[in-house]
């Protein structure tokens, strides 16, 4: 997945760095990532030529440093080009695709946090962590994380996939959705596979998360068990589509990049946990 990036080393500490020629640069626009394309068909990042009040430190990756243009004019540079963030999801290197999409999380936060939502004074960096300060009333302000749940069911031998309705997406995917004020985990994955499919699930298994920034988020997936004898009944405004599928019936999906899919594979080789489980008892 995205964020595969071992032995190397993330680390987004809170550090004043300064810019210095060959740091790498993430400058965004409109969605989009400006990147050029090795001979081997591999994203490029642009590297600062001339160190500039407009570059941001962002993090940095063992010792590569990343910093964010971050002003209102694009940054142009000859052989690079805007093009949609889609390409970090699928591209390599891994730990350059992993930077350009936690530096447009970032990005999108520091653009729509410009003024202070309570006072609409001007916000300035906090000199002490990564936030925003209001001059004139204090409020502070923290980089946006929105968790969303990805929700596996299963029955037995058969897992439940959906297909969501007007997406350009249009494969198979497990449940998902936004994490809704007040509620834990669990009540998100009882919400979701009621509102979505509307049946009731059980025994309810923490699998892993992901950082998913493209949407501010994070992931977060679960394997759930449907009730007995419920009924799969479809919300036609989300979904196009919801069925069972049997395990042998689940197509191999190879390096997935996707939360869920990672998951739909982990159940076609029987190893989700309650397959595990059941091998064990044996
Ligand atoms: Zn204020």
């Amino acid at each position: 997945m995205i964020n595969s990036i071992a032995p190397k080393i993330f680390n987004n500490r809170f550090e004043p760095h300064q810019p210095e020629a060959g740091d790498k640069v993430l400058a965004y626009t409109n969605g989009k990532i400006l990147i050029g394309f090795g001979n081997d068909g591999s994203v490029v990042l642009p590297r600062v030529k001339q160190p500039s009040d407009s570059l941001r430190y962002l993090f940095s990756i063992d010792d590569t440093r990343y910093f964010l243009w971050d002003t209102d004019f694009p940054y142009e540079e000859k052989g690079f080009d805007y093009v949609s963030h889609f390409v970090l999801r699928t591209m390599k290197p891994q730990d350059d695709c992993f930077a350009g999409m936690v530096g447009y999380q970032l990005y999108n936060w520091y653009r729509n946090h410009r003024y202070c939502g309570k006072c609409a004074s001007q916000m300035t960096d906090s000199l002490k962590e990564r936030a925003l300060v209001c001059p004139e009333c204090g409020l502070t302000v923290y980089p946006t994380i929105s968790p969303a749940i990805v929700v596996a069911v299963t029955r037995g031998d058969e897992i439940l996939l959906t297909r969501y309705a007007g997406r350009e997406y249009q494969g198979y995917a497990v449940n998902a959705g936004f994490m809704e004020i007040g509620e834990t985990d669990e009540d998100t994955i009882r919400r979701e596979v009621m509102e979505e499919v509307g049946i009731r699930v059980k025994d309810i298994r923490y699998y892993g998360s992901l950082p998913w920034g493209f949407d501010s988020g994070i992931l977060i997936g679960y394997f759930a068990k449907a009730e007995d004898g419920e009924e799969v009944k479809a919300d036609h405004n989300e979904l196009s589509e919801a069925k069972w599928f049997k395990r042998d019936e689940l197509k191999e999906i190879k390096d997935p990049v996707f939360l869920g899919a990672e998951m739909m594979e982990l159940f076609r080789t029987g190893n989700d946990p309650y397959s595990k489980e059941s091998s064990c008892a044996r």
